[in-house]
């Protein structure tokens, strides 16, 4: 198994930056002094130079990719200019739930690891939808789903400490669904939404963690009530093994 360890040189020009893989990364002007600092801790932590490589090794695009930072709404990718664009008050509001969850007291990692760990985890994601669309791989079932996987896959199999990294993206799952702004009860728009609801994103991520290593992960559903634990465990497991094999059907590394 493949692991990136090391991230190579970038250039950078007038906030505009060009990466190899078939991507290009630009970072809008911020607009405030956070969207400054946002800005300058998403290039420190070298996510674009990750992100790119792991493009050009695992799932290269036709179609030059275009990330854009800075949007004014988002996380979303627009099938029409095959461009991913992320606001900067992403990253913020992410940092915001790590801090206000105590995360770094609990767990002993930084709300801005946390939020950068979202943010990949993100990125992954929207670069999903765009696999989908740049290869023309057949949707046949939720496509928001599809691509939660393909995020936690890439991470599971190609990142160091991947399996870290998934787990404080569900975690910001639940975080979003115990948000104080969220109404205590379901409107019928959620339930027509494409995407699954957050502690269903929650658990589908940390389900695909537990298969890729039960052994290590044996508490990480303890949630689960009991008497639903042990089926939950062995799906999990062969979930794992067919979602894993399906999207390597797909990526340019066959299992
Ligand atoms: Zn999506």
């Amino acid at each position: 198994m493949k692991k990136i360890t090391t991230l190579f040189i970038f250039f950078a020009c007038s906030g505009q930056v060009f990466a190899k893989g078939g991507i290009t990364i630009e970072m809008q002007k911020p607009q405030t002094a956070q969207e400054q600092q946002t800005a300058s801790i998403i290039k420190a932590s070298e996510i674009n130079q990750t992100f790119t490589k792991l493009s050009s090794q695992y799932f290269p695009f036709n179609r030059r990719l275009r990330v854009q930072y800075g949007s004014s709404e988002g996380p979303y990718y627009d099938p029409e200019n095959h461009s991913i664009h992320i606001p900067y008050s992403f990253y913020l509001e992410s940092h915001d739930y790590f801090s206000k969850h105590g995360y770094e007291e609990k767990y002993g990692k930084s709300a801005e690891d946390g939020a950068t760990d979202a943010l990949l985890h993100t990125l992954l994601h929207e670069a999903g939808h765009a696999y989908i669309e740049d290869q023309r791989i057949p949707v046949l079932g939720k496509e928001e789903d599809a691509v939660d996987n393909f995020a936690t896959i890439i991470l599971l199999n190609y990142i160091e400490n991947g399996d870290d990294v998934a787990i404080s993206a569900a975690d910001m799952f639940a975080f979003e669904s115990q948000s104080e702004e969220r109404p205590n009860y379901y409107e019928m728009g959620d339930y027509a939404d494409e995407h699954s609801f957050d502690l269903q994103r929650y658990f589908s991520t940390l389900c695909l963690v537990y298969g890729s290593n039960p052994k290590k992960y044996q508490y990480l559903l303890d949630e689960v009530e009991d008497h639903y634990l042990g089926d939950r465990k062995d799906f999990c497991v062969s979930n794992f093994e067919i979602i894993n094999e399906n999207w390597h059907q797909y990526l340019s590394v066959k299992k």
